[in-house]
């Protein structure tokens, strides 16, 4: 059974600034810091490193070779990236303030350049049963979504970021929805603050085939299906850095579930991988090998 990741690649540069630049203003940075990002290009490197056989699927410009080597790096399968030499890749440009508070401009870039005659072209690589893994940070998605659900893929969705797009998508094609509390509340339109339990009965009465899981950040993480309900606590751990856990999450959580894992022992995997992400820094270079989830 094949993977496929069909999301974004981005490149984050972070600048350490005493301030966050002011209407008018120039200031100089203190530091740059360069970094691979993109829920796609984590998501990916996540699967792989649980181990799946992983293909990204997305487009870069010609400056995105970092990208395309820190996937290969971590094992996934790179040849079905697209480069468009008329747009640079996505990117980010950060302000990081002293006191750690930050500002951000994101530029969907070669993100926002995905064709559909590019999505047709990759999904014939793919057959039913492989699964595909989605979040919201390309264009093309209702198309892609309705591609692969008529190829008999397994769509795995991660509504993030949330927005109009979501919530006009056919969620009937799509096997299973993970996403934290802010999203699933977004979705039933209700408060942010709602309980758990709540949110997850809004969710199987909203789409009763679907398999939900929804987490709740140092709180765990909650699994519903037609049949079963359960709950994982996540691994208590110093905080450095929460970016990307749930990227590491998902990946180790559909991972374990497409090697034929019970859902409670993914959900324990996939709480370990995230609780050791969040004790290091960074998002796609802090998600853990295979072995050091083992043992964790
Ligand atoms: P997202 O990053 O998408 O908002 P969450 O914050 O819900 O996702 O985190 C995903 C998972 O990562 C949680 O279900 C939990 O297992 C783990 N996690 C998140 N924050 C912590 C934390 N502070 N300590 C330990 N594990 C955590």
């Amino acid at each position: 059974m094949k993977l496929l990741v069909f999301g974004s690649l981005n490149i984050d540069n972070t600048y350490d600034v005493d301030h966050t630049v002011k209407q008018g203003e120039t200031i100089s940075s203190l530091a740059l810091n360069t970094y691979c990002g993109g829920k796609g290009l984590n998501q990916a490197i996540a699967v792989s490193k649980a181990g799946a056989d992983t293909y990204h699927a997305g487009c870069i410009g010609t400056d995105g070779n970092d990208l395309v080597q820190i996937l290969k790096d971590a094992g996934v399968h790179t040849e079905l990236i697209k480069v468009d030499p008329s747009v640079r890749s996505g990117h980010t440009i950060i302000q990081r303030d002293k006191d750690g508070d930050n500002c951000i401009i994101l530029y969907g870039g070669a993100n926002q350049a995905i064709t559909k005659d590019y999505v047709d072209k990759v999904l014939t690589h793919f057959e039913a049963g492989d699964f595909l893994i989605l979040q919201n940070e390309i264009n093309e998605l209702a198309y892609i979504v309705e591609k692969a659900a008529e190829r008999g893929l397994q769509v795995v969705l991660n509504p993030s970021p949330m927005n109009e797009i979501i919530t006009g998508l056919d969620l009937s094609k799509v096997s299973y929805l993970i996403l934290n509390e802010i999203e699933a509340s977004q979705i039933l339109d209700v408060a942010e603050d709602t309980d758990p339990d709540q949110l997850l009965d809004g969710l199987m009465e909203k789409f009763p085939s679907m398999k939900i899981v929804l987490t709740l950040g140092k709180k765990g993480s909650v699994y519903c299906d037609q049949t079963k309900r359960l709950a994982q606590s996540s691994f208590s751990v110093p905080v450095v850095d929460t970016t990307g856990a749930g990227d590491t999450f998902l990946g180790y959580f559909i991972a374990s579930i497409t090697s034929g894992m019970e859902v409670a022992a993914a959900l324990e995997r996939a709480s370990k991988a995230a609780a050791i992400a969040v004790g290091s820094a960074g998002a796609a270079q802090a998600i853990p090998t295979a072995d050091a989830v083992e043992r964790f």
